[in-house]
């Protein structure tokens, strides 16, 4: 079986995979309560939240952009959202299925959170109209991170709320939840936390609490207010998925075992060999700028006349090697390299060996070993060794 190379659902590591494999157990037991609590405890750490609530929802990352606004939002409700990629887009959309009044800042793909114009939207704003900011920290479709600090600098002086989009990046890239002043995260159980899809997993500071109460927007299985007073007994409002929660909290050993810091300097290293592994191919990530590049997700610009799609078919089809179709307005010309989770070095070059025998199976105008090369230059002059068993 060859790893995956999607910016996911991720590779799941054994350990995580046997600690979902659980017997039947009674939810409403302090048995529950106790797997639990190891779980959302790490969930705070991850995130780095003081204050506030972790909410662990049987969904996935769209159910935890619902449940964000459903429960401290009112329809007609504006909301400021800037749209540069397929996730953003879509958190957008659902939004405005939800009847609140989305003010769109259009920004071409490749670019991050354009700050000057959200500091601009909101200075515009006297009568505080705005009740909350969404943010894409991740754009997984172009590979492009945005600076939540800097949009939270841009909202100085403002009352809005900062919801942040951190499906693609929690456990993969630092999040500073309450040194940014985020007031809902947002992540899955399938891309950093190396589980199975089916979680969504929310951060949720003091002030969004606060939301729920004038908020009417209608909510049931989402609702924080019934999660939170079955948290108190140590229970759920309905049945929980167990096994995740189990995985959850291994997931979280095993982030931590390893060392959050250690694990965001992995990806990052993981992507600075696939950038220059892109680089030696003469191809750019569609990024438009460095301090944009993504550390778990590179979306390849292709060369003129290349379909990215069509490398992503053959892998699949004749390696059995996944990599990521473009979506949207950058379909066929880009194809991306999820670099997240449970990835080391030795796999990465695989993956990225494997796209280079489709680009030489297309007739693409590149030279199997040359991105592997540059590569394996990089990682072998960055790698920390390793401790002595
Ligand atoms: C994967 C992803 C989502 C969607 O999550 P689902 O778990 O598929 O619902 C949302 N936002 C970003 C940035 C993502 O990468």
């Amino acid at each position: 079986m060859n790893p995956v190379f999607i910016p996911g659902p991720t590779n799941i590591p054994d350990a995580i995979r046997k600690a979902c494999d659980i017997a039947t157990l009674d939810h409403r037991s302090p048995a529950f309560a106790r797997m639990f609590r190891p779980a959302v405890d790490g969930v705070r750490r991850v995130l780095n939240m003081s204050g506030g609530e972790v909410i662990i929802l049987p969904s996935t990352g769209t159910g935890g952009w619902e449940a964000a606004i459903s429960n401290t939002l009112s329809a007609g409700d504006t909301v400021l959202a800037a749209r540069f990629g397929m996730f953003s887009h879509r958190w957008i959309d659902l939004c405005q299925r939800h009847g609140l009044n989305v003010q769109i800042i259009e920004t071409p793909w490749g670019e991050g959170a354009p700050l000057e114009a959200i500091a601009a939207a909101l200075r515009a704003d006297k009568a505080g109209k705005i009740k909350a900011v969404l943010a894409t920290h991740n754009e997984t479709a172009t590979g492009v991170k945005s600076d939540i600090a800097g949009i939270r600098r841009a909202m100085a002086g403002h009352g809005a709320l900062l919801f942040v989009d951190g499906v693609s990046s929690i456990g993969s890239m630092p999040f500073d939840m309450s040194g940014w002043g985020v007031d809902i995260a947002v992540a899955g159980s399938q891309k950093g936390f190396m589980l199975p899809a089916g979680l969504a997993i929310l951060g949720v500071s003091d002030k969004a609490l606060a939301a729920m109460d004038s908020a009417t927007l209608p909510r049931t299985f989402f609702d924080f207010r019934d999660m939170l007073k079955s948290y108190a007994a140590g229970g759920y409002p309905y049945t929980p998925a167990v096994g995740l929660i189990s995985g959850l909290a291994a997931s979280i050993q095993m982030l931590e075992d390893e060392g959050l810091e250690a694990v965001y300097a992995r990806h990052a290293r993981l992507a600075t060999g696939v950038r220059h592994a892109v680089a030696a191919w003469g191809m750019r990530p569609f990024a438009a700028r460095p301090e944009l590049y993504s550390d778990t997700v590179t979306a390849v610009q292709v060369p003129a006349g290349c379909n990215g799609t069509d490398l992503v078919k053959l892998a699949a089809d004749k390696y059995g090697v996944a990599f990521g179709v473009g979506l949207g307005e950058v379909a066929g010309t880009v194809f991306r390299i999820g670099h997240l989770g449970m990835l080391t070095d030795v796999m990465m070059l695989a993956g990225l060996a494997t796209a280079e025998m489709c680009m030489a199976d297309l007739g693409w105008p590149v030279r199997l070993g040359s991105g592997v090369a540059a590569a394996q230059e990089f990682y072998r002059g960055s790698v920390a060794l390793r401790a002595a068993a």
